[in-house]
C-alpha cells in the first residue's frame, strides 16, 4: 500500500519507513501537517497514518482538513502517544478508522493496516456487477453497458475504467494509475494515462449530462466525479 506518514520525530519516523518497507508498503513520511496535507490533496495514497503532536497544526486539525476536502474517504489510523480514552474518542470522532498508542508494535501495526486494507477492499469485491449511473460493469464478463449498448473496449481500458469507477472522488495520479493498472512502477509512460483516459471518456460518454465527469487536475492527474450541471 501506498502510506503518507506525518511524524515529527524523525527518529520514529526513520524506523516506521523502514518496518512498513519490510512488510511490502511503500511509505513517505513528512514532518509537518503542512507538508503533509499539500502532499496528500495532490498525491494518491492508499492511508494515512496521524501524529497527533506536531509543531506546526494538530493532528486532529489535519484529519478535520483531510475530511473536508478530499472527495474520496482515505482510511487514516491516529498513532500517538496520547492515550486517554477522551483523545481516542475525539479522534474516532473527528473520522479517524482507527487508533493505535506509541510506541507501536511493528505486528499489531501492520496486521491493523492490513485490516483497514481488506475492509476497502471487500466493499468492492463482493458484487460483481456495478451499476453506476448509465454504466453496468460486470465484472466476471469483462464488460460495459453505457446508456443500454454494449461499448467495446481494450483489456486495459476495461482495468482502467473499473479502477476510476471502484474511486470516484478519489484524485489519481498518472503515476498511481501506471502502478495500479498497469502494474509499471516507473514514470516515463504518462502519456500513456493520458491516452487511455480521453479514450475512456469518449467511449462511455463520461460527461455531466450522463451524471459523471472526468476531471484533469492540472500537473497531477485525474478524478471522476459525480454530479451534472
Ligand atoms: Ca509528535
Amino acid at each position: 500500500m501506498k502510506i503518507a506518514l506525518l511524524e515529527d520525530e524523525l527518529s520514529q519516523a526513520e524506523t516506521l519507513v523502514a518496518q512498513l518497507k519490510e512488510n511490502g508498503h511503500d511509505c513517505e513520511h513528512f514532518e509537518t501537517g503542512k507538508s503533509f496535507l499539500y502532499s496528500v490533496l495532490h498525491n494518491s495514497y492508499d492511508l494515512l497514518i496521524l501524529d497527533w503532536q506536531l509543531p506546526d497544526i494538530e493532528g486532529t486539525e489535519v484529519l478535520r482538513q483531510v475530511r473536508a476536502e478530499m472527495n474520496w474517504r482515505v482510511p487514516v489510523l491516529f498513532l500517538t502517544q496520547r492515550d486517554s480514552e477522551a483523545d481516542i474518542i475525539t479522534a474516532l470522532d473527528a473520522g479517524a478508522d482507527d487508533y493505535l498508542v506509541k510506541p507501536a508494535r511493528i505486528g499489531e501495526l501492520t496486521a491493523r493496516i492490513n485490516a483497514l486494507s481488506r475492509r476497502l477492499g471487500t466493499e468492492q469485491a463482493e458484487q460483481e456487477e456495478l451499476e453506476i449511473g448509465p454504466y453496468v460493469i460486470n465484472l466476471s464478463k469483462r464488460t460495459i453497458i453505457s446508456s443500454g449498448e454494449e461499448v467495446s473496449l481494450t483489456d486495459k481500458d476495461f482495468d482502467l475504467a473499473v479502477f476510476m469507477f471502484q474511486n470516484i472522488g478519489r484524485l489519481l495520479s498518472r503515476d498511481f494509475l501506471l502502478e495500479r493498472v498497469w502494474g509499471i512502477s516507473s514514470n516515463i509512460n504518462t502519456r500513456t494515462v493520458d491516452t487511455h483516459v480521453s479514450r475512456l471518456r469518449r467511449k462511455l460518454n463520461i460527461k455531466p449530462e450522463n451524471g459523471f465527469r472526468i476531471k484533469t487536475i492540472y500537473q497531477h492527474g485525474y478524478r471522476l466525479e459525480r454530479g451534472g450541471d
